[in-house]
């Protein structure tokens, strides 16, 4: 069986497919096509509700849509991804509609409620197109709700914008996420990571070109759709919040900023599941940090080996990694990954590895290998670099 690769594509092929899917579905010419990217957290998972930092660059995989203004009030959005959705702004808030169409009519809907959407508004049509993996935790939700936003607000402010869009994700779809995704879609910067600092808002950019240096970024799609709705995401939350009360902080930020990894301020807690909880969050921005550092001075080895810590630390402390994901991080290393992990949410979803480039078929294989002798999916596999934020394409 042939590698199972999800490629991305040149803008203006994707604009051509938006603008085409436009005409087919609505019989008329695009106004425009915006587009924005999926995202993989290179290091900071599970911090961004406890304060604390994250490291996604911007994949090359996007969704666009060809956007075309009305005048008679109608939303109707479309794409090969799910049905068709015709409605009006009185027809969306939390919790309706529901489906795919939630994302898009809900960027609606938070663009109108910031006070983001033109005063003029008289409804819109938009067709979806995409490359970016949807359900493989790789962010196709952020990369459709902001193509959106920026389509239909193209001169806000980006970090507003991205907050409108977080508000259509956790209002109007009900999909409990930080900000993180919606922060890369927008405000990323080609060649570079952004460094999210979740408990003020603030970004930052930080080189982020390994190829420059031999060196691949891999990213392993389990095939395996994260189950992020579940239970699970609001226990750990819960955990994570528990663990501050008990210290009586506001934020596990505060230990984490005072400590290297917080081993003192978790000992006080007495219970072993929420002092592993904790651990996680403080060691993992103690780790973002020090990742930042290694990147300023390009030491790719240090990088990787925060990489392989920060997986341990998912699997073993906050335990969200699954057999899936683990084969995946374990091949990598096996093959001579300087670093690898899970990223997302976990329980599915995608994992990333830091591969000399004549390493990278070498870890597809392996990969591949130990997921059939274990009976877990064919995974799918994308070469990627720091890509360009949210842009208009034509
Ligand atoms: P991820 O963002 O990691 O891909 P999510 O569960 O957050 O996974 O979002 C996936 C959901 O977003 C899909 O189930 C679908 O409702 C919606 N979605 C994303 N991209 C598209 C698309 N191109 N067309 C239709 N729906 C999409
Ligand atoms: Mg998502």
């Amino acid at each position: 069986m042939t590698v199972r690769r999800f490629e991305a594509c040149s803008d203006a092929e994707l604009a051509a497919v938006a603008a085409d899917s436009f005409r087919r579905e609505f019989g008329d010419e695009p106004d425009g096509v915006w587009a924005a990217p999926g995202r993989v957290n290179l290091i900071g998972e599970h911090v961004d509700y406890a304060g604390g930092l994250c490291l996604p660059i911007a994949l090359p995989h996007s969704t666009a849509v060809a956007v075309a203004r009305r005048t008679d009030g109608l939303i109707r959005v479309r794409s090969a991804a799910g049905p068709p959705w015709d409605g009006r702004l009185d027809d969306v808030g939390p919790g309706r509609p529901d489906g795919w169409a939630s994302y898009p009519a809900g960027v609606v809907w938070a663009l109108h409620e910031s006070g983001l959407l033109a005063a003029d508004f008289g409804g819109v049509d938009a067709a979806f197109v995409s490359t970016v993996p949807i359900g493989a935790g790789l962010s196709s939700s952020a990369a459709l709700e902001c193509s959106l936003a920026l389509a239909l607000a193209p001169d806000a402010d980006r970090a507003a914008i991205a907050t409108a869009c977080v508000r259509a994700e956790n209002e109007v779809a009900g999909a409990p996420t930080g900000g993180m995704d919606q922060a890369a879609a927008l405000q990323s910067s080609e060649g570079s990571a952004l460094l999210l600092d979740s408990a003020s808002g603030a970004v930052s950019h930080v080189p982020f070109d390994p190829r420059a240096h031999g060196l691949e970024l891999l990213v392993i799609d389990t095939r395996t759709p994260h189950r992020l709705v579940d239970g699970w995401y609001a226990q750990r939350r819960a955990a994570v919040a528990a663990a501050a009360r008990r210290l009586g902080v506001a934020s596990l930020r505060v230990p984490a900023d005072r400590g290297r990894d917080g081993t003192g301020a978790v000992r006080s807690l007495g219970d072993d599941v929420l002092r592993r909880r904790a651990s996680h969050v403080i060691s993992e921005i103690a780790r973002v940090r020090l990742a930042v550092t290694a990147l300023e001075s390009a030491d790719f080895a240090e990088f990787g080996r925060l990489l392989s810590a920060s997986h341990r630390s998912l699997a073993r402390d906050f335990e969200v990694s699954c057999p899936e994901l683990d084969s995946a991080v374990e091949s990598a290393l096996i093959a001579g990954a300087l670093g690898a992990r899970m990223t997302g949410g976990g329980f599915g979803g995608s994992a990333i590895a830091l591969l000399p480039t004549d390493k990278v078929d070498d870890a597809i294989a392996t990969a591949r290998r130990r997921a059939a002798q274990r009976r877990l999916p064919d995974p799918a596999f994308a070469v990627v670099a720091a890509s360009a934020p949210a842009r208009r394409l034509l």
